[in-house]
């Protein structure tokens, strides 16, 4: 593994945005987009375990899915790469005449890319399909879209070790609910808000609860006012957030997942959500290929 050059722990700096509201607030980062260049923050930690696994059994296959700027898939491609596993791509959808950036990445490392139409893709969870699946690749490991899967909790979970400082709140974004749901099962102790990066009430909560075992073990919920439309919708208020709040602090964002941790994080402040003397923690889970959508 160490063939992959991960930096651990990942670094947590104090933010000083001035925002009103945050007079009597402490608020901190966790830099885990610092964790590899390519190898995306908590893509990283939700693969590990499945990828050390792998390493031992000497899988020479995986096979995973994702969209054409799948986060999951791009962190994936670089460490089967790396690692000397051969790596097929599942995507929803047709880019054979447009390739995005991130699928290109993957075919020069070598991964072999498959586009399944929506139907097909919407089948990825199902017992039949994936036995199917399975028949056509018999030595590979298969692993679900954005890696979240109960085996990728451990690994989230350890992040909260490498935390020096006590924190009374911690702020990430929600996609598939796997980091959410790998701080739930380590038991943090501070309230969890996860903010949701796409249209998902109640169905994200309930992807969280099938994921860990005991999801009543701490405190937490799914902030549902921040995302803007959709998954990867970036109306002009969210990007000219972006790009001030990157001018202002110095830190990489994008609209995908850290933007709208940020201004989630922004607006709570301002709106008092936060008891006087709160230490608040936002885990910035890195992403930031996810940049390149604006540029194509
Ligand atoms: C995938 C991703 C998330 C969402 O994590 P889930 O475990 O799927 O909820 C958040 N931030 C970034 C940068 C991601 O790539």
């Amino acid at each position: 593994m160490s063939r992959l050059g991960i930096s651990l722990p990942s670094p947590v700096q104090k933010l000083d945005p001035g925002w009103p509201g945050c007079e009597s607030l402490q608020l901190w980062i966790k830099r885990d987009d610092l964790i590899h260049p390519v190898i995306s923050g908590n893509k990283w930690r939700k693969l590990k375990y499945a990828l050390l696994d792998g390493l031992c059994a000497q899988v020479g296959e995986i096979v995973s899915f994702g969209g054409g700027h799948s986060n999951h898939l791009h962190a994936l491609g670089y460490c089967c790469w790396k690692l000397g596993i051969q790596l097929t791509a599942l995507i929803r959808g047709d880019y054979r005449h447009q390739p995005t950036p991130m699928l290109q990445d993957l075919k020069a490392w070598g991964a072999q890319v498959r586009y399944l139409d929506k139907q097909h893709y919407r089948r990825r969870t199902e017992p039949d399909f994936l036995q199917q699946l399975q028949h056509v690749h018999p030595h590979a490991l298969i692993i679900p879209e954005g890696g979240s899967q109960p085996q990728a909790l451990p690994g989230v979970g350890e992040l909260l070790n490498e935390l020096e400082q006590d924190v009374t709140h911690i702020l990430l974004p929600v996609g598939s609910g796997g980091t959410l749901a790998g701080l739930i099962r380590a038991r943090c102790r501070a309230q969890l808000i996860g903010i949701a990066v796409l249209r998902g009430r109640g169905y994200l909560e309930q992807e969280v609860m099938d994921l860990v075992s005991d999801p009543g073990a701490c405190d937490w919920q799914i902030c549902h006012d921040f995302h803007f439309g959709g998954y990867a919708k970036a109306p002009a208020p969210l990007r000219d957030f972006c790009r001030h709040f990157s001018l202002q602090t110095g830190l990489p964002v994008e609209p995908v997942y850290s933007g709208k941790l940020f201004f989630a994080l922004k607006s709570l402040c301002q709106s008092g959500f936060f008891p006087a003397g709160s230490k608040v923690l936002a885990l910035h889970t890195g992403g930031l290929q996810g940049k390149r959508i604006g540029s194509e």
